[in-house]
């Protein structure tokens, strides 16, 4: 059995990333995953200009003059001034370009104005109040490297560096798939014996939430035939992702006929939940991954073995955000697996604090309301006391 460490690094040493890449505009770029090293097309700022309304003026005119000049004209956003007369000021506005000979701005409310002309204060700073020509990048200064995937705010330096098409990585085509004679969908009547089914769905919207082309593959028996029939159209796939039948019971098909059609790299990691997990290769394009059935299980593994996969796959580097946090209530249990238990994280006057919430079996779902991060419980140890510093690893940012 592999420790957890082991099996993600398993796994990014298996992926073949993508070599596929498509060009997309900037708003179809947001959450891809950047295929070529981008460029500014452009100086930012692409001239000096005014950081604040004022008057623009050359400020050795200002001893000589007293500290009284004649106002000449004005500048605007969009304008192209010509040059600054000397011994005089030009109005000036927030982003208009700076006029020629001019190198100091002096904001409007430290002025007065008597008539057309300017009086400034004895305390004017040489070269103040100016944003300089390429400070914030330069043209051809590379942006982004390959392999970053792109936010709202990546899309706006990329647009203010003039660039408009993006190459990216094709997105992966993913295949998700339920087993189990148990499983009924929502909506239909439950027989004795039936549970409705609910990982598929969890499983197709957090690789949507990533940017994959998720395929929803519907439920299939516990019957090796029907799997085997499902799985002959996985060369159209990057990714398969099953869940159920994952472990060692006589009805757990899945492992057993993804080791006929094709190459099981592990199917055990020392942690808990999600314990039976399969992963490996079907011919040269596809990786699957072999999920357990019970709920929780399936979103641990996923979060932890999947989700990494994935990113690699796009030529991303997947993290894993461990956080300390203070734990609130004690957790007792036997050591022997690195544990995920369902947690709770608020934020207390900056400090993090984390309860374990009730309700740990892995086929629980109603302490997913809570849920919004896990406390990591390393192998060895036999749990937690209240007051201890804990390893947690947040699913999302709502503690603050
Ligand atoms: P298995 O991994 O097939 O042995 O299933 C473990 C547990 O998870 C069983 O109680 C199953 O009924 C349940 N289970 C399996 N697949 C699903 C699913 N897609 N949605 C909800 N529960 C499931
Ligand atoms: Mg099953």
């Amino acid at each position: 059995m592999l420790t957890l460490e082991e099996a993600r690094a398993a796994i990014l040493a298996e992926v073949t990333p993508a070599a596929a890449t498509e060009m997309t505009s900037l708003a179809q770029a947001h959450g891809r995953f950047v295929a070529r090293e981008l460029r500014a097309q452009v100086d930012n700022p692409a001239f000096d200009n005014s950081a604040m309304d004022g008057y623009a003026l050359r400020a050795a005119d200002l001893t000589a003059a007293g500290f009284v000049l004649p106002r000449r004209g004005e500048c605007r956003c969009g304008d192209a001034p010509g040059r600054l007369a000397a011994g005089t000021t030009m109005r000036i506005f927030t982003g208009a370009p700076l006029p020629e000979g001019a190198d100091t701005v002096v904001i409007q409310e430290d002025i007065k104005l008597e008539g057309d002309t300017v009086v400034f204060p004895k305390t004017v700073q040489p070269g103040s109040h100016l944003r300089r020509r390429s400070e914030d990048f330069h043209q051809g200064d590379v942006l982004y490297q390959p392999g970053r995937r792109l936010s709202a705010y990546d899309l706006a330096l990329l647009s203010a560096a003039g660039v408009a098409q993006i190459p990216v990585y094709v997105s992966a085509r993913v295949l998700v798939v339920a087993t189990g004679d148990e499983l009924v969908a929502p909506g239909a009547p439950l027989r004795p014996g039936q549970i409705y089914e609910s990982n598929r769905l969890a499983t197709i919207l957090l690789l949507r939430e990533l940017g994959m082309d998720a395929v929803d593959g519907g439920t299939v028996r516990d019957e090796p035939a029907a799997l085997r029939a499902l799985l002959k159209s996985s060369a159209d796939f990057d990714f398969i992702i099953t869940s159920g039948g994952a472990s060692v019971g006589d009805h757990d098909l899945v492992k057993q006929v993804f080791a006929e059609i094709g190459q099981i790299k592990f199917w055990k990691v020392k942690i808990k939940p999600g314990k039976p997990i399969a992963f490996g290769r079907v011919g040269t394009r596809t990786h699957f991954f072999a999920l357990p059935g019970n709920p929780v299980s399936s979103l641990v593994t996923f979060k932890l073995f999947v989700e990494p996969a994935l990113i690699a796959w796009h030529h991303g580097t997947a993290r894993l955000p461990q956080l300390t946090a203070t734990a609130t209530n004690e957790f007792r249990r036997h050591p022997g697996r690195t544990e995920f238990v369902r947690a709770h994280l608020v934020n207390e006057n900056g400090k993090l604090m984390v309860t374990a919430l009730r309700g740990q079996g892995s086929h629980m779902l109603g302490p997913l309301r809570e849920t919004n991060g896990f406390i990591r419980v390393e192998a060895d140890s036999a749990g937690f006391k209240p007051g201890e510093t804990v390893m947690t690893v947040p699913l999302n940012t709502d503690f603050s």
